[in-house]
């Protein structure tokens, strides 16, 4: 019970995708505790990839150095059907070099 309402804090409110874990649409949020609904879950999981990062920096390249809007076609078509956000986690990044200095 209380997993289920932090899942639910963690929504983002106006996304196509509000689930941080997963990439279920809002039109499909009904189907919540169905079988369906659980074998979406784990088919449609967020997976961390390059592709994402990809996305992601030229979405803040789009943003911060050619100046484009953030709800322009050149940024919100890169990042609105996966509701991803243009923003960088620092621990991730650390973790990414420390590996490279590891391997
Ligand atoms: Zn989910």
């Amino acid at each position: 019970m209380t997993q289920s309402r932090i899942l639910m804090s963690c929504l983002k409110y106006l996304a196509q995708c509000p689930c941080p874990r997963c990439l279920i649409l809002k039109s499909n949020i009904p189907r919540l505790g169905m079988k369906a609904d659980a074998s979406d879950r784990q088919r449609l999981a967020r997976i961390d990839s390059e592709q994402i990062h990809h996305k992601i920096n030229l979405a803040r390249h789009r943003l911060f150095v050619n100046g484009k809007g953030i709800k322009s076609v050149f940024v919100d078509g890169l990042l609105q059907p996966t509701s991803l956000v243009p923003t960088r986690v620092r621990i991730l990044i650390s973790f990414k070099r420390l590996f490279l200095i590891i391997f």
